[in-house]
Order: C-alpha cells, then structure tokens, then sequence
C-alpha cells in the first residue's frame, strides 16, 4: 500500500502547487495594464471567457513588447523573434495576434535590399558603401561623383542604359563608387551583380567542366546591371575574352543592359593589353572589338585623387 499513498500525497501536493500557480498566473494576468484596459474596452467579457483564455492572456504578458530596449533583433527572446503580441476582441471572443516589430521591419527591409545586390569575390567593406561617404570636397574625384549621380536621376531614361567605365589609378576608390553605387541601386529595387574580375577568370577556368557554367553566364548577360571590377587585372586568355567576356558584351549591347567597369587602365591602353595573349599573340581585331562593345555599354570616365590604401 505504501508506494499508492507516497504517490497519491504526491499528486496533492503537486495539484495544491498547481492551483497556487494557477491563482498566481491569474492574478498577475489580470494586473497587466494592457489587460486591465481590454476588460476596460470591453465589459461584455464574462470571468468564463477571462478564465478559458487564461493561458492565451498569459502568453501575451510574457511577451516582451517593449522593443526599444533591445540593442538588436538578435536579442528579441519573444517566441516568434522579432513579433510582439496584441490583444483584441473578435465576435466577443478575446484574440491574441502577433504584430512584426520596428527592428524586425527594418531588417526585413535591409535584407531584401542586401538581395538585392549580389557579388562574387567582392571584400565587405566595398558591399557596405554608400553615397553619402564619399568624399565631395576631393575636386579630383568631384567629376566621377556627379557621373554617378546624374546616372541615378537618369535611371528609366536611355542614357541609363549605359553604365560607366571607371578608369585611373590604384587606391583612388573605383571599387568603392561600384559599391555604393549597387547599395543606391538597391533602393531603387534594381538588382546588380558585382565581379572582381580576376577571379571570376579564374572560377570560370576552374569550372570548365561543370555544367553550370553556362547557367552563371546567362546570369551575367541578364542580371539588369552588370558591374565588373578591376577589368584588364586579370590573366588574359584569348578564349576568355573572346567567348565569355565577348558573349557577355555582345548579349548586353543588343539588349542595351548596362554595364559598368573599374580599370587602372584608361579604354585605350585596355586595347593594348587586351590585344596581347598569354601566348604572346597580337590580336588587335579581336581587342578593338571587346573595346567597341565596352564603349556602346558604358561612358568613360576617369578617377583620380589620393590613394586611400594608404
Ligand atoms: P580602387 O578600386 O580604386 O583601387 P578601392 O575602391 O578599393 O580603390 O578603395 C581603396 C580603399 O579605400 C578601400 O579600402 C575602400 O574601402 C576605401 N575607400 C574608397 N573610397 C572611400 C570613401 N569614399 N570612403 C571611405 N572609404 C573609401
Ligand atoms: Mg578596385
């Protein structure tokens, strides 16, 4: 008989603690405010409603909805992270409904933006320029600034059609303006791709084999702007100009899809080097052609001013 009665006074004494916290979840429930003001609102709710949806009415005060203390979303502990609750009544019945909250809105946003700007071999400081940090007061760079703005105040028109080909020396911040250009670009809802041409050369060699590689080229020849860094860095191939960089060009040109370069290299030296191999062949058709196709989908402009690796 022993184990029975241990066991039954153990469910006493556990129902006994159940029924205080009951109480206690009840009472302090209750002294919410923004309980106390839905009973307030709406004095048609019986105690039977209140205690059916005790559980519900609890859920929502443990809820935090007091977002501002949160340094970040990562600390939001509400069970859905990044939704406060709210209460409301529906057809006499009270509802709890989960509402996103200013931070969770705003990543949100920041997210889809970020989307919006795709990069292969790009570093994280140049996906995280902006406009409004380039330096206006440097007269040298002053030119290539209001290139990029009067591109953004153009965008729907045919003169944005064409990008730009930024072209000048080591270190001035050419790789930045495509940055912050793809961020301003994003707010807009148009989707970029950015490719540091070096590797992409190299990726592109690598995947010979790989049967998606004809799929990442359709994507370069489609994505609505196209922005290749540091072109002319790259080891030259003839295939590579030729087939994909050509293909590339070509496919935009007719389509009138913009494209936009960085070069140390100004478009006429580009020609030089683009014309001699890694065999050591002098093609100067084939370079004038890339050259011509460079030209129809972008302006030239140059970049100058101090060297900010420094
Ligand atoms: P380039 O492509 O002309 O060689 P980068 O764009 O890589 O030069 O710029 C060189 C360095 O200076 C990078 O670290 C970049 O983040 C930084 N930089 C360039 N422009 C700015 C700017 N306007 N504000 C802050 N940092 C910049
Ligand atoms: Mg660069």
């Amino acid at each position: 008989m022993e184990p029975i009665q241990a066991s039954l006074k153990k469910w006493m004494r556990e129902n006994k603690n159940f029924k205080q916290q009951y109480v206690q979840m009840r009472e302090s429930v209750l002294s919410d405010p923004a309980v106390k003001q839905l009973l307030f609102d709406h004095p048609e709710l019986t105690t039977e409603q209140l205690d059916k949806h005790l559980v519900k009415l609890y859920e929502f005060t443990s809820q935090s909805k007091n977002c501002d203390a949160c340094q970040s979303l990562n600390e939001c502990d509400n069970i859905l992270k990044g939704y406060t609750p709210h209460l409301y009544v529906e057809n006499g019945d009270i509802r709890i409904a989960y509402d996103k909250c200013f931070k969770k809105i705003k990543n949100d946003e920041k997210r889809k933006k970020e989307s919006l700007v795709e990069s292969l071999y790009m570093p994280k400081d140049i996906l995280n320029a902006s406009i409004a940090d380039i330096d206006h007061r440097d007269k040298e760079r002053s030119e290539a600034v209001r290139k990029v703005i009067g591109y953004l105040e153009m965008i729907g028109t045919e003169y944005a059609e064409k990008g730009i080909y930024f072209h000048g020396p080591f270190g001035v911040g050419k790789t930045y303006f495509l940055g912050a250009l793809a961020n301003e670009l994003a707010e807009k809802n148009i989707s970029s791709m950015l490719i540091y041409m070096p590797e992409f050369v190299r990726a592109i060699k690598a995947s010979l084999k790989d049967d998606s590689i004809n799929q990442k080229i359709e994507h370069f020849k489609k994505t609505p702007v196209l922005m290749l860094d540091d072109i002319g860095a790259e080891s030259q191939s003839a295939w590579f100009r030729d087939e994909i960089l050509g293909s590339i060009l070509q496919y935009r040109m007719m389509e009138r899809l913009p494209v936009f370069f960085t070069s140390n290299y100004s478009l006429k030296q580009l020609e030089q080097h683009l014309a001699t191999t890694n065999r050591g062949d002098t093609e100067t058709v084939k370079a004038g052609r890339i050259i011509e196709r460079i030209k129809q989908v972008s302006r030239e402009v140059p970049l100058y001013g101090k060297n900010r690796r420094m």
